[in-house]
């Protein structure tokens, strides 16, 4: 069968180093444990890769290196620092927190700049509970399909002696609005539901949400590191009080992220040390980063609406036709109002795992589940909680747009993807988890 690669016409070819899964033979096929380490490496024509990961992070726009370029060299003081050097640092710091805040209807006191998505859903969670816990307000209110940074803190409130009140989705993967209203109550401190969902793109009803939890007295967060540039993240129109975005899913250097807190929130620091960012997060600030993300958020912001329509007609395209191709796949969350640049499918019978390799091979790039499960054999718990079977979600790719999407890189998909169902499933008796390329 020659190279085992499809040949395409649109892109480039280039030569890569892949590992030759049956040496002395040519076809390249993945082995049926999908083993692949130790083997010896080969040279292979293939077509130029094509990046569908989105949604796990992005190249860093040029713009925003050469904006940042000047603080790793001769602008490279301490913005704590009294002489030129350290007051140069403080401007350039202060305009990136004013350019972020704008770009989300913000005072520049409202933002503190933290190092990722992480750090800001953490600080947000806990540092609301160890703040309003002495007044008796010890629940944390969340979903089963938070990102693990907002799960992981909330369990971390338990572990302090807090409570966590999970409210279920339905299967659209929306919020179940009535079970949440009955979640609130005068002992929540806090509750964290997320904007976008990274796994399925659905997009929450934020400014309800908001809205009943405070007014039940609680302290409203949201994680909108997959909504900021894709749907209209406004503090002037929608009441959070506290939102997290990350620099490195919008163009900006991995390590740079920002938390919006509204005046007046509770909010103890995770780190202790000194005075910066008003004392809400001590460390000597990373200038560099807060400039990137500065540029990058503008330039998002800039890009926003023609962006979103380019995504969601690549989107609706996919789907049209993987649907047309392989009529029985599901689009998880299809029945929600969803982010453009997200979409998650599952192909019945067949292997994520084994599909996401052998895509790899042909020069996609996409994720099963989150990029964070990679490696993982569990099902997803964002599928899970929407009520997809386990066989289902295990058989689940997610493909996210941006950037690096185009045309030729969309054709290129839906010339492959179908290939492999179809080959995978023509080996396999349907009801069994077929291991795509073998
Ligand atoms: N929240 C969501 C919804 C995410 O998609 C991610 C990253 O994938 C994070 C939080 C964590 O962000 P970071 O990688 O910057 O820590």
């Amino acid at each position: 069968m020659g190279t085992g690669f499809v040949g395409p016409s649109h892109y480039g070819w280039v030569p890569q180093l892949v590992p030759q899964l049956y040496p002395g033979r040519h076809d390249n096929l993945p082995s049926e444990d999908g083993c692949i380490s130790r083997l010896p490496l080969v040279t292979y024509w293939m077509p130029e890769p094509v990046y569908f990961d989105h949604a796990a992070t992005t190249p860093v726009k040029p713009e925003v290196v050469e904006a940042m370029a000047p603080y790793f060299g001769p602008r490279f003081g301490n913005p704590s620092s009294v002489h030129r050097w350290g007051r140069e640092a403080r401007v350039a710091l202060d305009e990136a927190r004013e350019r972020v805040a704008a770009c989300m209807g913000a005072n520049a006191d409202e933002l503190c700049f933290t190092s990722c998505g992480t750090e800001g859903d953490n600080l947000a969670i806990l540092g609301v509970f160890r703040t309003v816990r002495a007044r008796g307000r010890v629940a944390a209110v969340t979903t089963p399909i938070e990102h693990k940074a907002v799960l992981a803190a909330v369990h971390e409130v338990v572990r302090e002696g807090g409570e966590e009140r999970i409210v279920p989705v339905l299967n659209t993967g929306v919020i179940d609005e009535a079970a949440y209203h009955r979640s609130m109550d005068e002992r929540v401190a806090v509750a964290s539901v997320m904007w976008v969902n990274n796994e399925v793109g659905v997009i929450q009803p934020i400014k309800q949400l908001a809205e009943h939890a405070k007014a039940a007295g609680a302290v409203f967060h949201t994680d909108g590191v997959q909504a900021f540039a894709k749907v209209e993240v406004n503090a002037r129109e929608t009441p959070f009080d506290l939102l997290t975005i990350s620099g490195h899913k919008l163009g900006a250097p991995k390590g740079i992220g920002a938390l919006y807190i509204r005046r007046g929130t509770p909010l103890e620091p995770m780190m202790h040390g000194g005075s910066q960012d008003r004392g809400r997060r001590p460390g000597t600030e990373n200038v560099a980063f807060a400039v990137g993300l500065a540029v990058a958020a503008e330039l998002a912001m800039a890009e926003r609406e023609a962006e979103c329509t380019r995504l969601l007609n690549f989107r609706e395209q996919i789907e049209r036709e993987l649907l047309a191709r392989i009529p029985d796949a599901i689009i998880h969350g299809a029945g929600a109002s969803r982010a453009p640049h997200i979409t998650n499918i599952s192909i019945p019978g067949l292997s994520s795992e084994s599909l996401l390799m052998a895509l790899d091979l042909r020069g996609i790039a996409c994720s099963a589940g989150s990029a964070c499960q990679s490696g993982s054999v569990s099902a997803s718990h964002v599928l899970s909680a929407m009520g997809v079977s386990v066989d289902n979600a295990n058989a689940a790719l997610r493909f996210s747009t941006g950037i690096l999407t185009d045309e030729a890189a969309v054709a290129r998909l839906l010339e492959i993807l179908p290939m492999l169902a179809k080959k995978a499933r023509g080996q396999s008796a349907p009801s069994s988890m077929a291991h795509v390329g073998a």
